[in-house]
């Protein structure tokens, strides 16, 4: 007798992914919930994911390569992954979903919405299908917060000065998120500057790849990233209340969009 289709969902511990759970809770009732953890993620992410949990009266299941960041990195002969050569992506998030799937057959519910244009990372192994059930619903950005809100999980707390889900050293993040780092998680930016060191011929020095972290950090550096963010922020004109939900967008709209498996 052949084996039962698998319905998975794959957190990024991001709005969309974590929206798609919730408002699939009652749906799909036999769904396995993971997160591909890199052991690199926000604490808040962490707490974000007990959140889900309790709502979904279900445990997510964490999935994680067991060599790590650190060991990758060395294999890659100290190249930081970047937008180019995005390893960490493949390594720690895409590889453990795969093993953890195997051969099953897995219908993969994906949280891209019915307003965005975005190509999601489909896995080439054939028994793997995704489905999206917010573009088949017609689900949309203000859904989303509305599922996020009424089932009282709300926003991560993240979201208050970082637009996207993912590692503490992301690459994808913004001048003004780093600052953010720094300010909320000065340890952390430590250990991330800790990682920008000269190698080989030079290449993959730093996260941002013209500017290390330990330069970003100069008070009237810094200073002068806030001010460039806060004038972006008055250039759209929005309302005080509507400022996440602006920031929000133009994540949504960057060019160099990660995969789902990391932000959302
Ligand atoms: S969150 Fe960023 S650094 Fe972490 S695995 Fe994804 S792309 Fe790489």
């Amino acid at each position: 007798m052949s084996k039962p289709i698998r319905h998975i969902l794959s957190l990024s511990g991001g709005k969309d992914s974590s929206a798609l759970a919730l408002y699939l809770r009652d749906r799909v009732p036999n769904m396995e919930y993971v997160f591909c953890d890199t052991k690199k993620e926000l604490e808040e992410t962490y707490e974000y994911l007990d959140k889900i949990e309790a709502y979904l009266g279900k445990k997510i299941i964490r999935l994680c390569d067991e060599r790590g960041f650190d060991h990758w990195l060395e294999v890659y002969n100290g190249f930081l992954p970047s937008s180019q050569m995005r390893w960490c992506t493949r390594m720690l998030k895409i590889r453990p979903f795969e093993k953890y799937v195997g051969d099953d057959e897995v219908l993969m519910y994906v949280g891209i919405r019915a307003d965005e244009d975005r190509q999601a990372y489909v896995s080439t192994k054939p028994n793997i299908k995704p489905v999206y059930p917010f573009k088949e619903d017609g689900i949309k950005r203000d859904d989303v917060f509305r599922i996020l809100e009424e089932s009282g999980v709300g926003l991560p707390k993240y979201y208050g000065w970082r637009t996207r889900s993912g590692c503490y050293f992301c690459f994808f993040q913004r001048k003004s998120e780093w600052v953010g780092l720094h300010e909320h998680h000065p340890d952390l930016y430590q250990l991330a500057s800790e990682y920008e060191k000269p190698h080989g011929n030079g290449q993959g020095y730093f996260w941002d790849d013209k500017e290390s972290l330990a330069e970003l950090l100069a008070p009237m550096r810094m200073e002068q990233i806030k001010r460039n963010a806060e004038k972006a922020q008055r250039k759209d004109g929005e309302a005080q209340s509507s400022r996440l939900l602006d920031t929000l967008d133009l994540a949504d709209s960057d060019n160099e969009t990660p995969c789902f498996f990391c932000h959302d």
